[in-house]
């Protein structure tokens, strides 16, 4: 190599050892930089504040969050008090029940508190193909397989069976936990109109033949309106399309049909018309925890490949007793559904009949009563509680604004009288909140926004 050709290449080097210290430096300078964005930078979180100063700001206490002091069923201890409770899953009345604490406490004696690592690697504990097999006698089906939450269940379900190819449609009140799965999965999604079969099918048409897997999601009882999906529309639409169909029967399970089994018992149709039986543990089952039933490649193919199984801690033996025990207290007093079911629609007919808002709901266990703007819900939380009520409000974002509201949960362990006395005392609540003219407009609300933005 000449001398120039030497100098040349020197100089290039050097050049190229210049290019990656100055990549150097400013990689420093940005993680220099990014280290200095702490959480509180975020505007995610600065929204976040915002909104509790404002609610400070206009004085209301915070409804969320309050801390229970006792196992709560129809009535629940806080600060002291014990008050009327609309704001447990607990359908069945079962948080009490000896049957299901003497299940519990011998399951610890027999398993421990933990299943210790994954089912994969930690082996089954007899309890699960035990509870596995209830779910399966319910739905008839092959098989099914439980997760260690509801939410999970949807999250890792949808995301394993469904791919950047596929195409999912939901009912537009799926909950959030479907949405994950299917923003997870990569699919094509598409909602279709609450519970509007005509509107599903145009979706099916039009976009149906450019996918290779159709998924079409839907709840039994839609847990923020408590009305029921249509479910005899969903199969017949199936029928002719020819995709899979997920039925959510977190809010359906022990609450619709004779015997509780859901929403294929309460239109009298054969369970093997749904390809996924998707529900949670922690309502009607007292526990915690979700579940699939279905065909054996389905569960086999989750139990293989879903990572909210395969690298997720199996279910804790305690709580697969829970749920056993109260699937088994569902299948010897069906006379629990009928008392839900009675309470329910004992709280829905007061309700309208004095002049409540209840929305779509039905009369099973969800009951809604539309207040309008989230502050106003938020007022009427805290004003029955200081009445000796707990219901909690659903605002904005979990609702549109405007259709802010509180929601009861109907449990078969309530009685008459409290379910009388609280739509009463909702109504005086709501009553005087209305001629007060007490509430806000959005615009109300985004100028104490814009003044907290601008301090
Ligand atoms: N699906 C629906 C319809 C729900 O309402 C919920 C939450 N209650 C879930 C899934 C998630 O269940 P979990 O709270 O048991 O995780």
């Amino acid at each position: 190599m000449n001398e120039s050709k030497r100098q040349d290449l020197l100089a290039r080097m050097r050049g190229m050892q210049k290019n990656v210290d100055t990549g150097r430096a400013l990689r420093a300078q940005v993680s220099e930089s990014r280290s200095q964005i702490g959480f509180d930078d975020l505007p995610e979180y600065k929204q976040v504040m915002m909104q509790k100063r404002a609610s400070e700001e206009l004085a209301m206490a915070n409804p969320f969050y309050r801390a229970h002091e006792g196992a709560s069923g129809a009535v629940a201890q806080i600060e002291g008090r014990e008050l009327d409770n609309f704001a447990s899953y607990d359908y069945l009345g079962l948080n009490h029940d000896p049957r299901i604490l003497a299940a519990a406490n011998e399951t610890i004696g027999q398993f421990g508190i933990s299943a210790s690592a994954s089912r994969v690697v930690a082996g089954e504990r007899t309890i699960h193909a035990e509870l596995e097999s209830s779910l399966s006698d319910i739905y008839r089906s092959e098989a099914a397989v439980v997760f260690v939450s509801g939410y999970l269940t949807n999250v890792t379900t949808i995301s394993t069976l469904m791919g950047p190819k596929d195409l999912v449609i939901h009912d537009e009140f799926m909950h959030n936990s479907g949405l994950t799965g299917v923003k997870l999965s990569g699919a094509n999604r598409r909602f279709f109109k609450h519970n509007d079969m005509a509107d599903l099918e145009r979706i099916l048409m039009t976009l149906g033949p450019q996918h290779e897997r159709i998924l079409v999601v839907s709840e039994g009882i839609f847990s923020m309106d408590g009305d029921v999906a249509d479910l005899p529309g969903l199969v017949a639409l199936k029928k002719k399309y020819n995709f899979w169909l997920m039925m959510d029967e977190a809010h359906s399970l022990g609450v619709l049909g004779e015997k509780g089994c859901g929403s294929f018992e309460h239109f009298g149709i054969d369970p093997s018309e749904v390809d996924i039986w998707m529900g949670t543990l922690s309502k009607t089952a007292c526990s915690c925890g979700g579940y699939i039933a279905g065909s054996q490649a389905l569960i086999t193919l989750l139990k293989a490949q879903a990572g909210g199984f395969v690298y997720s801690v199996g279910l804790a033996p305690v709580l697969a007793a829970s749920a056993i025990e109260s699937l088994k207290v569902l299948r010897q007093e069906p006379e629990r559904v009928r008392n839900l079911r009675r309470n329910s629609q004992v709280f829905l007919e007061h309700a309208r009949g004095l002049g409540l808002d209840t929305g779509l709901s039905e009369g099973f266990s969800v009951v809604p009563v539309i207040v309008a703007d989230s502050l106003r819900a938020v007022q009427a939380s805290n004003e029955l509680f200081e009445a000796g009520v707990n219901a909690l409000p659903i605002i904005y974002p979990a609702v549109p604004e405007g259709l802010a509201r509180l929601r009861f949960f109907i449990t078969a362990a309530h009685d008459e009288a409290q379910i009388r006395r609280t739509v009463e005392k909702v109504v005086a609540i709501l009553t005087r909140l209305k001629e007060q003219n007490f509430g806000f407009s959005s615009m109300d609300v985004q100028k104490v926004l814009m003044q907290l933005a601008s301090r």
